[in-house]
């Protein structure tokens, strides 16, 4: 099968103890079954610590965190388990995290998570040149073809446009184009770049930006930590437009165009890359480390991502209007 990822994928590696933002904090790691029997049968103290700390819920098994860290984590910045039993007997969570893998049928991508600092310094200044191999397991039918080429055409337009075009312009017309290629998904005609028509339309459906309906949102989301909900209340008055954040979109556009070949649905993904730029420019700051925030909270949440991927159609604060009123704030 052919695989495809940025160039900087196969620089990564883990900084542990130098990490800024450990991904051995706040989260309770889901622990895969193999290892769970692994862990729960391992004899001595380390596995009498891993029976204790544990917990079976109605969606697996997770390691319960302790004072805000994983129990495993040491005084050193290192993984108990990796130092005691090597690299293999970590979960699959802690062997795979933040590496990425999505299938498409005839190839997959590889990428990294955002929200581990050390990949979203490479994700904001790594070279992102894609490399392309192959390996060894077999490509699948039953992928949407014919859909499937039309997102890779989408995604490539919509990078082309964030190179072309200053982030509020490059955020406006991914929306509109956005809409352009949905029609063409739901069986409407091919779409259609027309940059003129989509800035002029842009300017007609924008509405004065409402700020605190657009943070309240996420307000209302579950929040992982004090510092995620500090930024949220401190929000600055209007966007801070930093070059840096075409990065994030381009993140963004990398990893969830496609997967709307499951649903169909391109404009809801098309929005949370927009909604993620958004919120990181009104939160200011060093643009990596808040990405990474966002990332952490946003992404690593399956139901705090759901809830922006369906408040995309219904939420108050995410409607069109909205959001193209943003892009015009200066
Ligand atoms: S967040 Fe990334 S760099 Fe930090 S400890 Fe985890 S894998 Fe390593």
């Amino acid at each position: 099968m052919k695989i495809l990822y940025p160039k900087y994928y196969d620089t990564f590696s883990c900084i542990a103890a130098a990490c800024p933002d450990s991904c051995c904090k706040e989260w309770a790691v889901d622990v895969d079954e193999q290892a769970a029997a692994c862990y729960r049968g391992l004899p001595g103290e380390l596995g009498e610590r891993l029976r204790a700390v544990l917990r079976d819920t109605e969606d697996g098994t997770v390691m319960e965190i302790e004072n805000g860290r994983c129990p495993m984590w040491q005084q050193d910045g290192l993984c108990r388990i990796h130092a005691e039993l090597g690299h293999d007997a970590l979960c699959r969570t802690c062997r795979e995290f933040p590496r990425l893998r999505h299938d498409y049928g005839s190839f997959a991508e590889l990428g990294l998570e955002l929200s581990c600092p050390e990949a979203a310094r490479l994700i904001f200044t790594g070279d992102d040149t894609q490399v392309i191999s192959r390996d060894a397991l077999e490509e699948e039918e039953g992928t949407e073809e014919e859909t499937l080429q039309i997102l890779l055409s989408a995604r490539q337009v919509s990078l082309q446009i964030l190179d072309r075009y200053r982030l509020p312009e490059a955020l406006q017309l991914l929306l509109l184009y956005g809409y352009s290629v949905q029609n063409q998904i739901d069986g409407g005609e091919p779409a259609v770049f027309d940059p003129e028509k989509d800035l002029a339309l842009s300017r007609q459906y924008a509405l004065p930006g409402d700020r605190d309906a657009f943070l309240s949102f996420f307000m209302g989301l579950e929040i992982l930590t004090d510092r995620w909900k500090l930024r949220l209340e401190k929000a600055l008055p209007a966007p801070v437009w930093d070059a840096r954040l075409k990065k994030l979109a381009k993140y963004m556009i990398n990893r969830y165009y496609l997967q709307a070949v499951s649903d169909y649905d391109l404009v809801c993904r098309v929005k949370l890359t927009v909604i993620a730029c958004l919120l990181v420019a009104f939160l200011g700051g060093d643009p990596v480390s808040t990405s990474q925030l966002f990332s952490k909270e946003i992404e690593n949440d399956p139901d705090n991502l759901e809830a922006i991927l369906d408040g995309a159609y219904t939420a108050a604060g995410l409607t069109d209007g909205n959001l193209l009123g943003f892009t015009m704030m200066r």
